[in-house]
């Protein structure tokens, strides 16, 4: 089904922020897996984290296409 394939693929890309990028930007301070959390409206899908060093906000944001 198209809504089980979207869920499969937007917990691949939460899965790919999670082992990729694990390295605050602003302090390099290393997250602990599964840092990432995602939400969504139904058409955009934001991933980010808070760094528990310096508190920077990494985020990502996916738009879904209407399929
Ligand atoms: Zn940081």
């Amino acid at each position: 089904m198209v809504t089980r394939s979207i869920r499969s693929a937007l917990e691949g890309l939460r899965a790919y922020y999670d082992t990729r990028e694990r390295v605050c930007t602003a302090c390099g301070f290393e997250v602990d897996e599964g840092s990432w959390v995602s939400e969504t409206n139904g058409s955009v899908v934001m991933y980010h984290y808070e760094c528990p060093s310096c508190h920077a906000v990494m985020e990502h944001t996916v738009t879904l296409s209407a399929a």
